[in-house]
């Protein structure tokens, strides 16, 4: 793939990463990744994959921006209140990096579209706050073999790990239930910018193929220690989401 010399110029630091290299900036160039919610999460991350030079970023979320959003979803500022999260999200990001695709999905995620959904994508990244979507997600990419990098927040704390469908285990194989959920949850910006950037940094690594992504892993982060601890995680017998791969 040919690269321009403003392409070259603004992808220098990364291009001279050992193993990234041009070739993996191709691969980044080709990549399609879809952000699952315009969120705490979907913010950071999808500064950073456009930033990086991810061909063809989406972003999908449904919901308006609202005043209590803006510690912590940095992509909406104050005069946004009231408007789409997709729409506000990719109006920035084209600004960031105008030689990337950005492309807003003011839809809902449903189980009869998130299939159709993330179909065309090759990481799908999770940036949302409700278990019974992101189960519904995992699921839609375990059954289209799509990489999808899950990551959750609470208070000071954070989870993430990379599902390679057939390969790692699902969200469901490490957790048959999805935990309940809580309406307005308590979350401080920086431990969602933690770990968003965390699902970032993951996505790149699948892309390009560079060093191990966190796959049969569990990284939980704690801010109020600023520590980080892995949990294996292992495959479930009989998942019914991912058992039969
Ligand atoms: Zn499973």
């Amino acid at each position: 793939m040919k690269f321009s010399s403003t392409e070259l110029e603004r992808y220098d630091r990364q291009i001279r990463i050992k193993g990234l290299g041009k070739s993996g900036q191709s691969k980044l160039k080709k990549a399609r990744v879809m952000v699952a919610g315009a969120g705490g999460l979907g913010c950071p991350t999808s500064i950073y994959l456009v930033a990086a030079g991810v061909g063809h970023v989406a972003i999908v979320d449904k919901d308006a921006v609202e005043l209590s959003n803006l510690n912590r979803q940095i992509l909406h500022w104050s005069n946004d209140v009231g408007k789409s999260k997709s729409v506000s999200t990719i109006k920035k990001l084209r600004q960031l990096n105008p030689e990337v695709k950005v492309e807003a999905i003011p839809k809902a995620i449903t189980s009869d579209n998130a299939r159709k959904l993330v179909k065309a994508f090759t990481v799908v990244v999770d940036g949302l706050d409700r278990w019974s979507t992101r189960f519904l997600l995992n699921k839609a990419c375990v059954e289209e073999k799509i990489p999808f990098v899950h990551a959750g927040v609470y208070s000071l704390y954070g989870q993430i790990t990379t599902v390679l469908p057939g390969k790692s285990p699902c969200l469901q194989c490490i957790m048959p239930k999805p935990p309940p959920e809580e309406e307005k949850f308590p979350v401080l910006g920086a431990t969602a910018g933690t770990l968003g950037l965390l699902e970032a940094l993951e996505t790149i690594k699948i892309i390009t193929g560079l060093g191990e992504p966190l796959v049969g892993r569990m990284l939980h982060f704690d801010g109020e220690t600023m520590s980080f601890q892995e949990i294996r995680v292992e495959r479930r017998q009989g998942c019914p989401v991912c058992g039969s791969l």
